[in-house]
């Protein structure tokens, strides 16, 4: 059998302007990177706190494997539970103040998990059409009929609530801080209808956990939802700087999960020191709030001069996370090239990453980033982006 579609595939995408191709860092991740020959600003990571690099994480890994060896070298159901990841979860349990959490090889593999521990054949899911990948693959594989919401619509969502009641299981699923438009699901609405429609309520905290919140704990603390939620996950892999995803919950979800979750049961469990390094990055979130007011400061700085100053519509972002909606898939790559050729690393994000006649450039601001940094992007943008847009 010929196998040209790959080829055929890949001609079709560069010809839509959505070839995607590897880039390769020569340098750990931070506010500036080496990047292919050259030292580069960069705005491309979701490592919020600037916790991948830091030393006391790095050390708590490294002693971890010493101690634990690298590879965890099964599942966890098998012999792959460590001290490591033991010791982890009961930390997310005490920082979210949930009776229990559970840790998965990656938050891919944890919204997996929730949303079908959350719903399965017969039920309904109730899933914000902005949704992560990883969400709207939970749904596809839970088996459950899905419904999806405009986004951010709760008067859309309230009344598709009413025309499914039923004995059937209904399940709300979200992300709370939108990851490509940088935008607030409303918690408190959620929660609202979850209780007056006896759903269950599924948040993904991924690009919040870290950052919002007097301590952190997300959008769920910044709008006072605490205890409320079924289901939070969140990432290790953004604000923490590492890898791996976790669930928290009731102590009977948790039981669930280690039962039911193939992408908990069926996958190799993650090695013992990124759990330690992971709670040596918990232990930074809860020890250094300034971390948070600085990436909030320069993501307030950012989004005034972009929106205000320039009048570039800034509408849907409220946080670190700062696209600037170019539209043609081509001509964003063609910026992001253009901005790279004056070092700055700011990535192009298309279709199917964002709606279809959306790609845009996203920008991730860091707790790393300095007033400099900023000054250097907006001067670029000004003189690439403002005027063509
Ligand atoms: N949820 C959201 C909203 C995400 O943006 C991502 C990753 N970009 C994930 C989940 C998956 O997390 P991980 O990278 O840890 O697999």
């Amino acid at each position: 059998m010929s196998t040209t579609f790959w080829q055929q595939g890949v001609d079709e995408l560069e010809a839509a302007g959505l070839g995607r191709r590897l880039n390769r860092l020569e340098s750990g991740q931070g506010p500036t990177i080496r990047r292919e020959g050259r030292v580069v600003i960069n705005f491309a990571s979701n490592d919020y706190l600037s916790l991948a690099a830091d030393e006391r994480v790095i050390d708590a890994a490294v002693r971890a494997a010493r101690d634990w060896g690298w590879g965890a070298a099964a599942s966890r159901l098998v012999s792959g539970t460590f001290t490591p990841h033991r010791t982890l979860e009961t930390r997310l349990a005490e920082f979210f103040g949930a009776p229990a959490a559970l840790v998965f090889g990656s938050g891919y593999h944890a919204n997996l998990a929730a949303v079908r521990a959350g719903a399965g054949k017969g039920d309904v899911i109730f899933s914000d059409e902005r949704n992560h990948a990883s969400l709207i693959d939970g749904a596809r594989l839970s088996g459950a009929r899905v419904v999806v919401f405009p986004h951010r619509d709760y008067d859309a969502l309230n009344e598709l609530l009413a025309r499914h009641a039923g004995p059937v299981r209904r399940l709300i699923v979200t992300e709370s801080l939108f990851s490509v438009d940088g935008g607030f699901a409303s918690l408190p609405r959620l929660v609202e209808l979850k209780e007056r429609h006896d759903a269950v309520l599924c948040v993904d905290e991924a690009h919040a956990f870290g950052v919002f919140g007097d301590h952190g704990r997300g959008l769920a603390e910044m709008q006072n939802v605490e205890g409320r939620i079924d289901m939070l996950i969140g990432t290790l892999s953004k604000a923490l700087g590492g890898a791996g995803g976790f669930i928290c919950g009731s102590q009977a979800l948790v039981d669930w999960l280690v039962n039911t979750a193939r992408t908990f049961i069926f996958s190799t469990a993650p090695p013992p020191a990124v759990c330690a390094a992971a709670t040596a990055a918990l232990d930074i979130v809860e020890q250094e709030p300034e971390r948070r007011a600085n990436v909030l400061a320069s993501a307030a700085r950012l989004r005034t001069e972009l929106g205000d100053v320039r009048g570039h519509d800034l509408s849907t972002t409220q946080s670190q996370i700062v696209p600037v909606v170019i539209g043609d898939p081509a001509r964003t790559v063609e910026l992001a090239e253009q901005l790279l050729d004056r070092g700055l690393f700011v990535p192009a994000f298309r279709p199917p990453s964002v709606p279809s006649g959306s790609a845009r450039l996203r920008i991730s601001v860091t707790a790393g980033h300095e007033p400099g940094h900023l000054d250097t992007l907006l001067k670029a943008l000004d003189e690439l982006v403002i005027r063509s847009v």
